[in-house]
C-alpha cells in the first residue's frame, strides 16, 4: 500500500481531548521503590506502589486497565497502558518436558526462552540481545546476525512467562539463551536486581554466561554480587580459541583468563568455565592436559557441553568414551569438572540451538 493511500487511523476524540501525558517508566522490571515514586507521582497515594509490584510479579496482570484494586477513576484515566510483558509466539514441548518459547516483544522482534523442569527445580534459559554478534562457529544463534539488545522489562519478562506457564516457582536462571550478556550489562544488571528483589530468586541461582569481553568481566564483578559467572572457554590454547571463536583474535585467552582471576579476586567466587567437546577438533586428551595446566592453582569448575549438532557447520558430537576420557584426565589433574548434556534437543532448546530464523 502507497502512503497516500493509506488512511491513518485517527480516534476523533482523543484528538479532542488530548490525554494528559503520563511519564511512565517501564513497569514490569521496575522496583518497588521506582514504582512507588511513580505512582506518587500521579497524585496517588504511596500504598499503591506496593499493589502495583504485587500486581506485576504476583499476579501477572498485564495492563494497568486490569487492576481491579486500583480507583475507577484513576484507571479510566491511565487507560490501556501496557506494563511490558511480551506475547507467545510460538511453544515447544520436547519429550523431556523442557519447553521452548519464541515471544514476540513490543516492537515485533521475536526472542526465545525456554524453560527446564527437573522435580526439584525449574530453570529459565534467558535471552540478553535479539541474535547476537559475537558470530562463535559452533553456535546457531551467531548465525542469524544481530538485532538489538534487550531491555531490563524484556529479560525480566522471560522469567514469569516460564513461571506462569509451568504455573510453578522459577528457581534458577541461566543468562544462556540468545546473546552475550555482556554486551548488554546494564540491562543485565538491572535484570538479575529484579529477579533476585522483585521475583525473590536468591543471587545464588543466577548464572550469567559469557564468552568474554574485554573489562566486562571485571566491571561486573565489581557490582560485588552472588551471582555465578561462566565464561566460554572452549579451549585450551589461543590458536584453537580463535578458530572457533571470531572475538578471541581481539581478546586473547591470556588476557581473558587474567580478567577471570581478577573476578576471583574481587569476588571470592570461583569462576566457571564451559568447555564445548566438538570431536577431533579440542576433545582429545592432550586438550584436556592443556586445559589442566592453564587452570591449575586458579579456583574454577569445569563445565563440559557436548556439542548440540546445528545445520550449517559439520561439528560433531564426540563419542562418549572420548567425553568420559576427557573428563578422567581433568580429575587426574584435580580439576573440579561435571558434564553438562543440554536438555530440550528435539525441541531446538539446546545450547546454541536457538535462533530466530526457525520461526514456525
Ligand atoms: N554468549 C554467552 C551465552 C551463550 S549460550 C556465551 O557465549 O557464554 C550458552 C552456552 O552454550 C555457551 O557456552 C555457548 O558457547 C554454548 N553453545 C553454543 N552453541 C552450542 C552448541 N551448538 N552446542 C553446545 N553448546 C553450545
Amino acid at each position: 500500500m502507497s502512503a497516500s493511500s493509506a488512511s491513518p487511523i485517527v480516534n476523533s476524540s482523543t484528538q479532542e481531548q488530548p490525554l494528559p501525558e503520563i511519564a511512565i517508566p517501564p513497569l514490569l522490571g521496575a522496583s518497588l521503590d521506582e514504582l512507588t515514586a511513580w505512582v506518587v507521582s500521579q497524585g496517588q497515594a504511596a500504598y499503591r506502589g506496593k499493589q502495583l509490584h504485587d500486581w506485576i510479579y504476583n499476579k501477572g496482570v498485564r495492563s494497568l486497565a486490569d487492576i481491579s484494586s486500583f480507583p475507577k477513576q484513576w484507571r479510566t484515566e491511565l487507560g490501556d497502558i501496557p506494563i511490558g510483558r511480551s506475547t507467545e509466539h510460538y511453544r515447544s514441548v520436547a519429550s523431556d518436558g523442557t519447553i521452548k518459547y519464541l515471544l514476540r516483544l513490543s516492537d515485533g522482534q521475536i526472542v526465545e526462552t525456554v524453560g527446564i523442569p527437573t522435580e526439584n527445580r525449574l530453570t529459565v534459559c534467558v535471552s540478553t540481545q535479539v541474535g547476537c554478534p559475537m558470530a562463535c562457529d559452533f553456535c546457531a544463534t551467531g548465525k542469524g546476525g544481530f538485532k538489538r539488545n534487550l531491555t531490563r522489562t524484556e529479560i525480566v519478562d522471560q522469567v514469569l512467562t516460564v513461571q506462569e506457564d509451568f504455573q510453578r516457582r522459577v528457581s534458577n536462571i541461566v543468562f544462556m539463551g540468545m546473546g552475550e550478556p555482556l554486551l548488554n550489562l546494564d540491562h543485565v544488571l538491572g535484570a538479575l536486581h529484579s529477579i533476585n528483589k522483585d521475583i525473590g530468586i536468591g543471587q545464588r541461582n543466577l548464572t550469567v554466561s559469557t564468552v568474554g569481553i574485554r573489562n566486562r568481566i571485571r566491571q561486573f564483578a565489581q557490582n560485588n554480587l552472588q551471582v555465578t559467572l561462566a565464561v566460554s572457554l572452549h579451549a585450551p590454547n589461543q590458536k584453537l580459541r580463535e578458530q572457533i571463536i571470531p572475538s578471541a583474535r581481539s581478546y586473547p585467552i591470556e588476557d581473558l583468563l587474567a580478567e577471570c582471576r581478577e573476578y576471583v579476586e574481587i569476588t571470592g567466587r570461583r569462576a566457571t568455565f564451559e568447555y564445548i567437546l566438538l570431536a577431533g577438533v579440542n576433545d582429545l586428551p592432550e586438550h584436556a592436559l592443556e586445559l589442566s595446566r592453564r587452570l591449575r592453582g586458579f579456583q574454577s569448575h569445569v563445565n563440559l557441553i557436548p556439542y548440540n549438532p546445528i545445520s550449517e557447520v559439520d561439528y560433531q558430537r564426540p563419542k562418549p568414551e572420548r567425553i568420559n576420557n576427557f573428563v578422567k584426565v581433568l580429575k587426574q589433574q584435580h580439576i573440579a569438572v561435571s558434564v553438562r548434556y543440554s536438555r530440550g534437543l528435539e525441541a531446538d532448546a539446546a545450547c546454541g540451538q536457538l535462533r530466530v530464523n526457525k520461526i514456525k
